[in-house]
């Protein structure tokens, strides 16, 4: 049996979450598939990240430490991942679903010609083959994809709990050409429109069931107000340009854990849910009774969000008043 090699992210300094979560997945199939777990760490003068990756679940860690990956470049850093995955002999590159893991994972399938499976929650091994399932439709069917020979994954955040143990494992310096056409200029952080969806206690989110830009300052924001939270909204709004990025809510927006999160008009896809299941309490408001956020919320609506939500916020009134 190969390896099962499980490829860091660094953000701000540090190794993500996420890829410790990845490190919980490949140790649960290496175990049931009778796998080795490798990790690599990718970055310039990352070797103590590399060793901590290493005894926190990695086991033995590939480093590519250069110049050249100081910053994230796709041509780069899927160079890094194809030389760690030949060297490693991995029969399965597990890769954070992340703006970056998304972006990179197709180069390295392409470039090692082999099967690629994007966007999984769950995998498990299946002797040498592996499965994995991914949300379709909008998180209204499950669909399970097996692969045979060597793959590359990328796993949603949030989808399991991460790694907190310790292993032993070494680390080992991997000399690579990472010579590219396209560079890495600059990153600009775009500007804050001071919500801070973080600091919230209470967060009222609207989903792409309110329909239409202006419901949400006539419909969730006055919710909002009246329970002195904060407006939020799933991804669709923000890619509609109804509402900016900092008020988007899920594993490519902001991950918040109010005292009171109430979902109106959103589905509940994996994405959304990794941002707000951590919530105290959760409301949810959907007209459809099998919408997958009713399996997180702690109290369901079954019911138009323009007849709740309205009336919600005239009782809080009435209630402070
Ligand atoms: C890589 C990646 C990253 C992503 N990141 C995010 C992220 O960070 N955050 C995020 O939210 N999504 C994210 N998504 C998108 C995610 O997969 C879903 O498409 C999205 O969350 C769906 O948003 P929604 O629930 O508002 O819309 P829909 O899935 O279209 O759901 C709308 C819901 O509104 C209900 N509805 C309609 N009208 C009413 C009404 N009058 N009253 C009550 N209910 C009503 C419907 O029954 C439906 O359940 C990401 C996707 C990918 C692939």
């Amino acid at each position: 049996m190969g390896t099962i090699l499980v490829v860091a992210e660094i953000s701000k300094g540090a190794i993500r979450e996420a890829s410790y979560e990845l490190v919980a997945i490949a140790r649960e199939l290496a175990s049931a598939g009778g796998h080795e777990v490798n990790g690599l760490v990718i970055g310039s003068g990352v070797g103590d990240l590399a060793k901590t990756f290493a005894g926190k679940g990695a086991g033995k860690t590939y480093v590519v430490d250069s110049a050249a990956a100081a910053n994230y470049n796709p041509e780069v850093h899927g160079k890094a991942i194809k030389a760690a995955a030949k060297a490693a002999n991995a029969s399965l590159v597990l890769i954070s679903n992340t703006p970056t893991g998304w972006d990179v994972a197709p180069r390295v399938a392409a470039g090692l010609d082999c099967a690629f499976v994007s966007d999984c929650f769950k995998a498990s091994a299946a002797g040498a083959d592996f499965n994995f399932v991914r949300r379709v439709f909008n998180g209204k069917l499950d669909a399970e994809i097996s692969s045979t020979g060597q793959t590359v994954a990328t796993i949603q955040p949030g989808a399991v709990s991460a790694f907190a143990g310790t292993s032993d494992g070494a680390t080992e310096a991997l000399s690579v050409d990472l010579g590219a056409k396209s560079k890495f200029v600059e990153i600009k952080i775009a500007q804050s429109t001071g919500v801070d969806l973080t600091k919230a206690d209470v967060i009222v989110s609207g989903g792409r069931g309110v329909g239409a830009p202006e419901k949400f300052p006539e419909v969730i924001q006055p919710l909002a107000d009246a329970l002195g939270g904060a407006m939020g909204a799933s991804r669709p709004v923000v890619d509609a340009g109804w509402l900016d990025h900092p008020y988007q809510v899920g594993s490519s927006g902001q991950v918040v854990a109010p005292k009171l999160y109430i979902a109106a008009g959103i589905s509940g896809a994996i994405q959304h849910l990794v941002g707000m299941k951590a919530s105290n309490f959760i409301i949810a408001i959907n007209k459809d009774p099998d919408a997958p956020i009713f399996e997180v919320a702690n109290i369901g609506v079954v019911a138009d969000l323009f007849e709740i939500v309205p009336a919600l916020t005239a009782a809080v009134k009435a209630a402070k008043g």
